[in-house]
C-alpha cells in the first residue's frame, strides 16, 4: 500500500527546517529531491569503485563499467527501448535536445520544416532555432488555447510532406497539461517526419514506452525522478542515431583517429564523447530502480488527489487565477494573485518555509500568450502531503493580506 509517511522517511532533507518552519517543497517540476537509498549508491560510488570507465583492465574500472552498463541496461527497461544502445547517456534533457539538433544539421534541406508547439520549455525551442540559422530549415509553432492545451486542428495543418521534424514535450513543466502523444507522432509519421519528445516533465509521473509510442527520440533528466543533476537520457531509434552525425569529438565515441581519418566508435558510445558522469549515471538507475519499486501507478493516483484537493482549496480564494486548466493534467498548479506580483508572493511564502517557483519557468511563449509577467508554481511530487498544501493555502491567504 501507498504509505506517505513511509516514504516521506527516505528523504532525509524533507525533515529539515527553513526559516524556522518546517520545509515544505513545492518546486518538485524544477528538481525532485533525493531518497537515502539514490545517495547511498552515490556514497557507494565515491568510497568504494570510483575510476575510469570503458578503459582500465583494473578491477575498480571493471566494477564502474559493469554498473554504468547495468545502470543503462535498467533505463533501457524502464522505457522499453529494443536496445540498450540506443540509449544514450547525456547531461540532460537541453543536452539530448541539443544532440539531437546537431545531428540533423546534415539531414535538413533549405526550406525544410520543423515543428514546435507554444508550450515548451526553452530547452525545446532554441537548439531548434539554432539548427533553423545553420541549414536554412522553417520553425512553425502549434498554437495553444486558453486552457493550455494544443490546438491540435492547426497541428494537422501544418503538417505536410516538407515537415522532418517534429518536437513537443510530453507534459508542460509550466503548466502541466499532458499532451496528446501518440496522435501527435501518429500524424506526423503518415507525412514521414520524426518526432523527438520531451519527456523531462513526464517521467515523475509516467512511465513511457518508447515502442508502443514509435517515437524517434524521447528525452529526459535524472533530477525530475529522484536522481542526481547533470544526467540524463536521449533515446533514439536505431536508424535515426545511424543517420545522425555525432555531436562532439573526443575520447571513448572513436573507433581509430590518425590525422588523416578518424572513425567513429559504434552505438552508444558515438554520441558519447570524454568521460561521462559515471556516478550520476549509476545513480540515474538507482533512481528508476526506486520510483518502480514504489510504482508508477500508485504515484499517479496520489499526486492526482493532491492536484485535486490542492486546485480546490487553492480556488477558494477570491481573486486567484489559475492558467493550464485542462482536464489532462498533472501536479502542477500555476496560479496568480490578482494585482500582485508573483515574485513578491513567493518571497513571502519562502520566509514560511513553503518552496514554490516564480517566474516564466523558462516558458516565456506561454507567459507572453497569457500576457503575464510570469506565475507562481506549485509542482506536488508522490512525497508531499494534504498537509503540506493547507499550509500553501494558508501562506498565500497571508501574503494576500500583506500585499493588497
Ligand atoms: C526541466 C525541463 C527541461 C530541462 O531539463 P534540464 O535538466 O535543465 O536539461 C526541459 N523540458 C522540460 C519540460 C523540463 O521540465
Amino acid at each position: 500500500m501507498f504509505d506517505v509517511n513511509k516514504i516521506r522517511k527516505d528523504f532525509p532533507i524533507l525533515s529539515r527546517q527553513v526559516n524556522g518552519k518546517p520545509l515544505v517543497y513545492f518546486d518538485n517540476a524544477a528538481t525532485s529531491q533525493t531518497p537515502q537509498q539514490v545517495i547511498d549508491v552515490i556514497v557507494d560510488y565515491y568510497s568504494n569503485y570510483n575510476a575510469n570507465i570503458h578503459r582500465g583492465v583494473h578491477t575498480l574500472s571493471q566494477e564502474a563499467t559493469d554498473k554504468y552498463e547495468a545502470a543503462r541496461h535498467t533505463i533501457q527497461q524502464h522505457f522499453n527501448a529494443k536496445h540498450a544502445y540506443e540509449i544514450i547517456l547525456t547531461s540532460g534533457t537541453t543536452h539530448s535536445v541539443n544532440l539531437v539538433a546537431n545531428g540533423f544539421v546534415s539531414l535538413l534541406n533549405k526550406g525544410d520544416e520543423l515543428i514546435v508547439s507554444a508550450l515548451e520549455h526553452h530547452s525545446n525551442i532554441v537548439p531548434w532555432q539554432m539548427l533553423c540559422e545553420k541549414t536554412g530549415a522553417i520553425l512553425k509553432v502549434i498554437p495553444m488555447t486558453l486552457e493550455g492545451e494544443l490546438d491540435m486542428d492547426t497541428y494537422s495543418k501544418l503538417l505536410s510532406d516538407k515537415t522532418k521534424l517534429v518536437f513537443v514535450n510530453h507534459i508542460s513543466n509550466a503548466l502541466g497539461t499532458i499532451n496528446p502523444i501518440e496522435r501527435i507522432i501518429n500524424q506526423a509519421h503518415q507525412v514521414g517526419a520524426a518526432v523527438l519528445i520531451d519527456g523531462a516533465q513526464a517521467c515523475p509521473h509516467i512511465k513511457p514506452d518508447v515502442q508502443a509510442l514509435d517515437v524517434d527520440f524521447y528525452v529526459t533528466s535524472a533530477h525530475k525522478i529522484c536522481g542526481p543533476t547533470g544526467v540524463g537520457m536521449l533515446y533514439g531509434k536505431e536508424v535515426w542515431l545511424n543517420k545522425m552525425q555525432p555531436y562532439q569529438g573526443g575520447g571513448e565515441m572513436i573507433d581509430q583517429v590518425s590525422f588523416e581519418k578518424t572513425t567513429y566508435a559504434g552505438l552508444p558510445h558515438k554520441f558519447e564523447a570524454g568521460t561521462p558522469n559515471i556516478c550520476g549515471g549509476i545513480a540515474f538507475g538507482a533512481a528508476i530502480d526506486y520510483m518502480n519499486a514504489i510504482g508508477f501507478d500508485q504515484i499517479a493516483a496520489y499526486e492526482h488527489e493532491l492536484l485535486e484537493y490542492g486546485t480546490k482549496k487553492l480556488l477558494d480564494i477570491e481573486g486567484l487565477k489559475l492558467y493550464g486548466t485542462s482536464k489532462n493534467k498533472t501536479s502542477v498548479i500555476s496560479f496568480n494573485l490578482e494585482g500582485i506580483h508573483p515574485y513578491d508572493v513567493g518571497t513571502l511564502l519562502d520566509k514560511m518555509g513553503i518552496a514554490v517557483r516564480t517566474g516564466h519557468h523558462c516558458a516565456q511563449p506561454i507567459m507572453d500568450f497569457y500576457n503575464i509577467p510570469g506565475t507562481i508554481r506549485a509542482s506536488f511530487a508522490f512525497y508531499n502531503t494534504k498537509e503540506e498544501i493547507d499550509a500553501l493555502v494558508e501562506g498565500v491567504k497571508k501574503a494576500k493580506l500583506m500585499l493588497s
